[in-house]
């Protein structure tokens, strides 16, 4: 059988790696941090969420963007500073608005058949990385952003999904932890939360025990691909030698790209447009040490639609809270007045304690049309599995058996 390199350790690469091991190819796996996880699918939302497969291409979505734009603590910002990627994606966003509809319902045909395959994953591999399959509930403030949200979920259900209207008093009764008002709701009884990072590690581990080769501190420079070849050449990188390493060549039948916000530079080298734009977000982890703190954090998982944030309980003591969208490169600092904004969305819904808190930023690997790319490239034996923007967890289990049937009908068929 062939032998498949990928690039990326992310959750796209992990589950790319798992699909191939098991149609019988040869995999090795590069990836320029010592672990796998360790960018974007580091510490997400957590969401498992058919219910979020709603697209960002709305008018109301840039004219949100400009209001916004001098409010330090708002959900989504945009650095008004001139950058050709930037506006250019913009404008792709922008030509994507008549897709709206289209792509909100298939994206939540991806994300059920996805759900199908990682609870599959669960139950076979048998690692833990605390799965919890308690729905997610949507909360709205006003009755304007309640009638708003009737119409995205007629469209969610065309796309087949059960999520269905709940009143203020049935939303206490679904997470009872929550303390504050609320117009009304939409609950998704099948949805689910669980911890990328341990996901991920735990799949690798899977892979690796199966046979998949992982070249880890392996920074990929440049891909060479030819009609019965594709050549990788990369920089293995120890950070306990200092020693700039000479970079090396390892030759295979095949590649796939999984490299988050990076595939829109290897694209590139490859002449492939990937417009990957890296929109930023944040999340704490709200370490729950207290008795009181661990019985009134909820465990329902939740989107507040307004705020645009999302939790998840990723078990006993840690709950995590995230959101937040921001266009401003690639810049990863976590900066205090975005992470601000999620502290006190916590003390405003919730009686639990925030003394203890671990901040993070990622960057979504968002494409125009928030669809991902999972095809084939210009190039002969290359493929992508990227851009999965803001549901990466949610739909990277679907689009990694989509990709190993590409390759198996590319270079086995
Ligand atoms: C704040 C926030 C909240 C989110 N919440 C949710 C959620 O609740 N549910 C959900 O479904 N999704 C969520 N997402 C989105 C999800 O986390 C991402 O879609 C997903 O993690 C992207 O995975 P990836 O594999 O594409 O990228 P990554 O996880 O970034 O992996 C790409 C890997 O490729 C490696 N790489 C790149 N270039 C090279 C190279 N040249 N050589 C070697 N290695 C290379 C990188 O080091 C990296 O490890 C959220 C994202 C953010 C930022």
């Amino acid at each position: 059988m062939p032998h498949i390199a990928i690039i990326g350790a992310g959750i796209t690469g992990v589950t790319t790696a798992y699909e191939l091991i098991k149609q019988g190819f040869s995999v090795t796996v590069f990836e320029k941090n010592l672990y796998p996880a360790m960018e974007t699918s580091f510490a997400n939302g957590g969401q498992l969420s058919a219910c979020n497969a709603e697209v960002w291409n709305q008018k109301s979505t840039i004219v949100k963007g400009i209001k916004w734009m001098s409010q330090k603590n708002a959900p989504l910002l945009l650095n008004p500073s001139f950058n050709m990627h930037k506006y250019t994606w913009l404008v792709a966003f922008l030509n994507n608005i008549k897709n709206y509809e289209k792509n909100t319902i298939e994206t939540v045909r991806l994300a059920l058949d996805s759900r199908k395959h990682m609870f599959a994953i669960a139950d076979q591999e048998g690692f833990d990385f605390n799965l919890k399959k308690k729905g997610i509930l949507h909360f709205y403030h006003t009755a304007k952003d309640f009638e708003v949200a009737k119409n995205v979920n007629a469209l969610l259900n065309r796309g087949g999904l059960e999520r269905y209207g709940v009143t203020p008093e049935e939303i206490k009764a679904i997470e009872p932890t929550l303390t504050g008002d609320y117009f009304g709701g939409f609950f998704t009884p099948d949805d689910a939360t669980g911890d990328i990072h341990k996901f991920t590690r735990g799949l690798a581990t899977v892979c690796e025990k199966r046979g998949v080769k992982f070249c880890f501190g392996a920074n990929v420079l440049k891909i060479n691909p030819a009609l019965d070849r594709v050549e990788i050449l990369y920089n293995q990188q120890n950070p306990k030698h200092q020693i700039e390493q000479a970079a090396e060549t390892s030759v295979f039948d095949g590649v796939v790209i999984c490299g988050g916000v990076n595939s829109y530079h290897l694209g590139d080298q490859l002449g492939d447009k990937i417009n990957i734009y890296p929109v930023k977000g944040y999340s704490i982890t709200v370490n729950l040490k207290d008795e009181r703190s661990v019985k009134n954090a909820p465990w329902v998982s939740l989107l507040d639609e307004s705020a645009k944030i999302v939790t998840s309980r990723l078990g006993v003591d840690r709950f995590r809270v995230a959101g937040t969208a921001e266009f401003n490169g690639y810049n990863k600092d976590i900066r205090n007045d975005r992470i601000q904004p999620l502290i006190d969305w916590v003390n405003k819904n919730f009686d639990i304690a925030t003394d203890s808190v671990v901040s993070w930023a990622g960057l979504r690997p968002m494409m125009p049309d928030m669809m991902p790319r999972v095809q084939r490239s210009k190039q002969a034996r290359v493929f992508y599995n990227t851009g999965h923007g803001h549901l990466g967890f949610t739909l990277s289990a679907a689009t990694a058996v989509m990709i190993s049937h590409e390759i198996q009908r590319a270079l086995v068929a």
